[in-house]
């Protein structure tokens, strides 16, 4: 039910507009204005949107095209997300409160580019191969084939919502799955925009859907349902872990893209000219709203006084303000919610005993009277043990800890519940290199950051989640293989029946 004078967004299941009789409300997370308003999904609209994509994946109109033709349809949609990028952006910006330099570069402007490298993987993969094998007494032929695996469920937050919903729904589709995609509540734009794209531009009704809703009810639902094949999750462990027992019920597939709390160890050697901008570049992006962003800096004790100091010093200049404004370093927090589970965090960190040696609170003026703001914040004196050292915050808040030796450092990076991303900083590369190979994470950063390329893997070690996104596997998370042996001999003799049939055919 659409509110007088404001934009309002519809559903999008099985190629139509679907609204509903209730609305959320879309704020600005910098003014708290409200943007828009989108219908609010219930479990009867997960149900439809599953019905449309079973429909659809058994008619084969998408799952049996031949695979160049769905390439095709899925470049023009890359090419349309790289014509309507200002349209992507703004929905971005006022969604979730990226900067506009963060949307240009992160949030929309890697879009294109990863919907078309999958675009790509539709006609390069390998959906069937012939294994030459000597292993069966008569001859045969015998073929792997991968096949779609059916319904998929992509359940995507509210931190990079376009880009982590192409991460689930350019290898489904790419596969000829059928998708339900769950928006977070706070950013259904770029999600709902793309798919409208996708069906502008072929893909015919059933096969991308996307609902919004409630996720302990809207969620929850798609990731027990009996006719959800496989579902794709990114967000909080805590969910994640929720999902996979839902998921259990039907044995369903499952890929999961959860927290981190990564180290970055800066060694002796590392260039104070380079390595504190790194770190608050890995930390502070987007608010430190990433789930894969350098939170623990890990500093040698002999750099440690001079990096902490040229790394306040810089974190000094951050600009925050409006994320529109291209002058603008940093932009809010997404929620209200959000602010006050990181001042919170921050205040324990306080009680703990860290040193604040900037920031440690919100920001004062009139520009920051409205919206959700907190400071850069960088502690010291922290301890692997404090809460801050161990939870994720999802906020532009760094721990720094001291270490000794290296193998402490290692140490302590893998003490850690989380295995997303990790890194090192250092002068020589092979030693950091050495470094990293002993790193527990699915990502090692040697002297950079946030380096995400859609040909690499991406995903998590231990309790950062499950499976891979990206890379030349990224299908192989979205079929089924299938072994088809094909048996060649017309002698019966030839055959190892009398394992089971001793006595001879009668003549
Ligand atoms: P969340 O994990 O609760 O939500 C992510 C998505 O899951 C949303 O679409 C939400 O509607 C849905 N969801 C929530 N409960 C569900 C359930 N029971 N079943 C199925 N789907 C469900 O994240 P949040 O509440 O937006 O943020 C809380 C914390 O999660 C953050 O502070 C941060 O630490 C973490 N987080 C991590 C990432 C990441 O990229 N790894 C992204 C967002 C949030």
């Amino acid at each position: 039910m659409a509110t007088v004078g404001v934009t309002h967004h519809q559903m999008f299941i099985d190629g139509q507009d679907v609204d509903s009789d209730q609305v959320f409300e879309i704020r600005h997370p910098a003014t708290n204005e409200l943007v828009c308003t989108m219908a609010k999904g219930t479990v009867d609209h997960a149900d439809q949107a599953v019905e449309s994509a079973r429909r659809a994946f058994e008619s084969g109109v998408w799952s049996s095209k031949p695979t160049e033709e769905r390439a095709a349809i899925m470049r023009a949609i890359g090419d349309r997300i790289a014509v309507d990028l200002d349209d992507f952006i703004e929905a971005e910006i006022s969604c979730n409160g990226a900067t506009i330099r963060q949307a240009i570069g992160f949030h929309c402007g890697l879009a294109s580019g990863h919907f078309l490298y999958f675009a790509e993987q539709a006609e390069r993969y390998e959906f069937e191969r012939d294994v030459p094998t000597v292993a069966y007494p008569t001859m045969s032929m015998n073929r792997v084939r991968r096949e779609p695996i059916g319904v998929c469920a992509a359940i995507v937050p509210w931190n990079f919502p376009l880009v982590l919903g192409i991460w689930k729904i350019g290898p489904a589709l790419a596969a000829g799955n059928s998708v339900v995609v769950k928006v977070d509540e706070k950013t259904p734009l770029s999600l709902l925009k793309l798919a409208q794209i996708a069906h502008e531009c072929g893909v015919p009704p059933g096969v991308l859907n996307l609902v919004s809703g409630e996720g302990k009810e809207v969620g929850a639902r798609l990731a027990s349902h009996p006719d959800v094949d496989k579902v794709a999750f990114t967000g909080s462990t805590a969910v994640g872990r929720e999902i996979m027992r839902l998921a259990s019920g039907t044995v369903k597939k499952v890929t999961l893209e959860l927290g981190g709390k990564a180290p970055t160890i800066v060694l002796p050697d590392a260039d104070l000219d380079i390595a504190p901008d790194g770190a608050l570049f890995g930390c502070m992006l987007y608010s430190g709203q990433v789930c894969e962003s350098s939170t623990r800096v890990l500093v040698h004790e002999s750099i440690h006084d001079e990096f902490v100091q040229r790394m306040v010093a810089r974190a000094r200049t951050i600009k925050l303000g409006d994320p529109s404004d291209f002058d603008t370093d940093m932009g809010p927090v997404v929620s209200e919610r959000q602010r006050d589970r990181i001042v919170d965090y921050m205040e324990r960190a306080k009680a703990d005993g860290a040193t604040v040696a900037l920031g440690g609170g919100t920001p004062e003026g009139p520009e920051f009277e409205s919206g959700w703001w907190i400071e850069p914040t960088i502690f010291t004196d922290v301890t692997n043990d404090m809460q801050i050292a161990r939870e994720e915050i999802f906020g532009p808040v760094m721990v720094v800890i001291k270490y000794s030796t290296v193998k402490e450092a290692i140490a302590i990076a893998n003490d850690t519940d989380y295995g997303l991303t990790a890194g090192v900083w250092g002068g020589d590369y092979e030693d950091a290199v050495e470094v990293g190979n002993q790193l527990r994470a699915g990502t090692v950063w040697i002297n950079n950051w946030h380096q995400i390329d859609p040909a690499l893997p991406f995903g998590g070690y231990k309790q950062s989640g499950t499976g891979r996104e990206l890379g030349a596997g990224a299908l192989d998370e979205y079929t089924e293989a299938k072994h088809m042996h094909v048996d060649l001999t017309t002698k019966l003799e030839r055959h190892i029946f009398d394992i089971l049939l001793s006595t001879p055919p009668e003549a």
